[in-house]
């Protein structure tokens, strides 16, 4: 007998807010108890969204929840073919602790921004402080795509989205030009 998939029974796929929404540009507030039920099933139901549309990165602000969590998911797809596979982690009051002064250019996109994508700026190199969803205190150095979601994740904290950090307009193109041209090149 197959067993039925509990995560899918008792998960809830969570709407993305879309730009435009007030959401999307508050300023975050710290989250106090990490232990907190409503938390943890937030967690669950963002870890849950983010692997049902495959995305890379999530933050709570995405969710209509102002408050300082992200999710960084790491995995080769076809939006982003390179990306390293790390597993799903839940970041609770995240904070950039050093960065590398080495700034690279790199294309993103954003679910809270479909069909545009854009070449941003982001240190290459930072280290990060964040408690885990277990409430332990955490601390890391990424490098390349994973620094450079976390730094996207970490902006929609600060109520901003990767259009704030582009260099020119120039560097935007729709997802079906970058998908045909750019990607290829
Ligand atoms: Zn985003």
């Amino acid at each position: 007998m197959l067993l039925p998939d509990l995560n899918k029974l008792f998960t809830k796929k969570l709407t993305i807010y879309q730009l435009g929404n007030p959401k999307l540009r508050a300023i975050a507030e710290p989250v106090i108890d990490v232990r907190d039920r409503q938390l943890q099933k937030l967690i669950d139901e963002m870890l849950f969204t983010l692997k049902e549309i495959r995305g890379v990165g999530l933050a709570a602000p995405q969710v209509g929840q102002s408050i300082r969590l992200i999710i960084i998911a790491s995995h080769p797809n076809e939006r982003y073919p390179d990306a390293p596979l790390m597993e799903p982690t839940a970041m609770i009051n995240p904070q950039i602790i050093s960065y590398s002064q080495e700034v690279e250019k790199g294309w993103e996109g954003c679910l809270s921004v479909p069909m545009i994508r854009g070449l941003v700026p982001r240190d290459r190199q930072i280290v990060v402080a964040y408690s885990d969803r277990y409430g332990n205190q955490q601390t890391i150095e990424l490098t390349g795509f994973v620094a450079r979601i976390f730094q996207h994740e970490y902006d929609h904290l600060e109520g901003k989205v990767f259009l704030d950090r582009v260099e020119t307009n120039l560097d935007l193109v729709s997802e079906s030009e970058y998908q045909s041209v750019i990607s290829n090149t």
